[in-house]
């Protein structure tokens, strides 16, 4: 169902009067995790006056040691909501219980699976039943293969509104966190007909690259970019080295844009 041989018109993820995927590239950003309502609210006043449409913001946090901060929960997600609707943008949160996905979407816009979970069949198949947009990461050692197999589960299920983010994936480098793989977007663009988009946060875990990257991913045929703001990094719960303040985030949006690439 996936396959660019079964559809040849992009999918276009429609959320409200913003669309994603088949026309110009969008810029997602928002902190990596709810922490508070006066972090989501700054956030989302900052976004909407820089112009971005779409919000992220983990509530559920798949931290790799059980002692970093794992997130709000549910109660982050309705700070997530309460933000964005003041500020008329839309959100994406990821989801990491089945049991959670029906819940989840009264208060987010688009379904987040990350990394960690690609292959969290049950995860994808709950993801499958419902009608709401579905932004699915890349494993950390997913191939491309893989990583479509587990976009299928949730078409396979009945809901075609799947987005497809780039992660970057682990190999020996290690000047990057992860290793950015550009060459997944054109490819997973000629094998799929769904949106690709890039997160440049998590692929490479430097600031100071994030803007050249963008644009390489644009250049690549991305429909749209993902990167993490937050009002302070330095105090952020999760994710501190590679969070953008504001400034930052108006600095690398003007750079992306000057390459006219992005919409
Ligand atoms: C995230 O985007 O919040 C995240 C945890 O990323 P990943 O699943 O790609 O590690
Ligand atoms: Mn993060």
């Amino acid at each position: 169902l996936v396959s660019r041989k079964k559809q040849k018109e992009d999918t276009i993820i429609s959320l409200g009067d913003v669309n994603i995927g088949g026309g110009k590239p969008i810029m997602v950003a928002g902190p990596c995790a709810v922490e508070n309502v006066d972090q989501v609210r700054a956030v989302a006043a900052s976004l909407k006056q820089a112009g971005i449409t779409v919000m992220r913001g983990g509530a559920f946090k798949p931290r790799t040691s059980p002692y970093d901060f794992q997130g709000l929960g549910i109660e982050g997600l309705k700070i997530l909501k309460d933000a964005a609707d003041e500020f008329g943008l839309k959100t994406i949160s990821e989801i990491v219980d089945p049991g959670h996905i029906e819940m989840a979407c009264e208060y987010i816009d688009v379904i987040q699976i990350g990394a960690r979970n690609m292959q969290n069949f049950e995860l994808l198949k709950a993801a499958g039943d419902v009608r709401k947009p579905v932004l699915l990461k890349r494993g950390i050692a997913a191939t491309i293969e893989e990583f479509l197999h587990a976009a299928e589960y949730i078409l396979s299920r009945g809901n075609t509104q799947v987005m497809l983010i780039e992660r970057g994936i682990r190999t020996y480098e290690k000047a990057t966190r992860n290793t950015l793989d550009i060459s997944a977007v054109p490819i997973l663009k000629q094998e799929c007909h769904l949106p690709v988009l890039v997160d440049v946060t998590h692929s490479t875990g430097r600031k100071d690259i994030f803007a050249p990257c963008a644009k390489a991913a644009l250049a690549a045929g991305a429909d749209g970019i993902m990167v993490e703001v937050h009002p302070e990094p330095a105090i952020a719960l999760s994710d501190a080295a590679q969070q953008l303040n504001f400034e930052e985030f108006n600095r690398f949006l003007s750079n992306v844009k000057e390459s006219g690439l992005l919409g």
